[in-house]
């Protein structure tokens, strides 16, 4: 979350928190900075990737063909977690961070303190969408906004597009309620108290 990579030319000095170096041709170099140490490196051979530990155990990617309303309705179905909370667990849903978790459910008009064994059936394809919308949404602005010299990171490039996060006290985009913030599981949540109040 925290980690950025930058793409070096030759004369430029190394930047503070480089904990990984990649050499490329041209005498570039490929920083990886992590401030506050979040960030894993491993070595592993490309064949046996997907049988690595931390790797075997991540959910379903939300755009693959195992990843569906019927998969997310039995997931929610057998947890009494929050539904924020379970949305940011990597081994049932894959790539949704505190950011995207609090967007979708506010797309979903979705209470984020609701536990997930009781959210109604019929809203699970509403969460479905929202899921997949947010990170379509994520994917094609990242496309577009990507710049290796200047260092890029996960969310920071899109703060003018958050609808909830980090918007506490303003009025929500939908029908002008405060937005509200609170603290769950560790982690910074928003929601709108009238639109998500369920
Ligand atoms: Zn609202």
């Amino acid at each position: 979350m925290t980690g950025k990579f930058v793409l070096l030319n030759s004369d430029d000095e190394l930047p503070k928190h480089a904990h990984a170096i990649f050499y490329l041709d041209r005498d570039q170099r490929l920083v990886f900075r992590d401030q506050r140490q979040f960030g894993v490196m491993k070595l592993i051979e490309s064949g046996s990737l997907s049988e690595s530990k931390g790797i075997k155990e991540l959910a379903p990617e939300p755009f693959g063909d195992e990843f569906t309303v019927e998969y997310l309705r039995s997931l929610l179905k057998r947890s009494r977690r929050s539904l924020k909370t379970l949305l940011l667990d990597q081994t049932k849903v894959l790539g949704l961070g505190n950011i995207y978790a609090a967007e979708a459910l506010f797309r979903a008009r979705i209470n984020p303190f609701k536990p997930a064994d009781q959210l109604a059936s019929r809203r699970v394809p509403d969460l479905y969408e929202a899921v997949c919308d947010v990170l379509q949404f994520a994917v094609e602005h990242i496309r577009g906004s990507i710049s290796l010299e200047e260092g890029f990171s996960y969310g920071a490039a899109f703060e003018n597009f958050w609808q909830v996060y980090e918007r506490a006290g303003e009025p929500c985009v939908r029908c002008g309620t405060k937005i509200r913030r609170a603290t769950q599981g560790g982690r910074s949540t928003y929601w709108c108290p009238k639109c998500q109040r369920r």
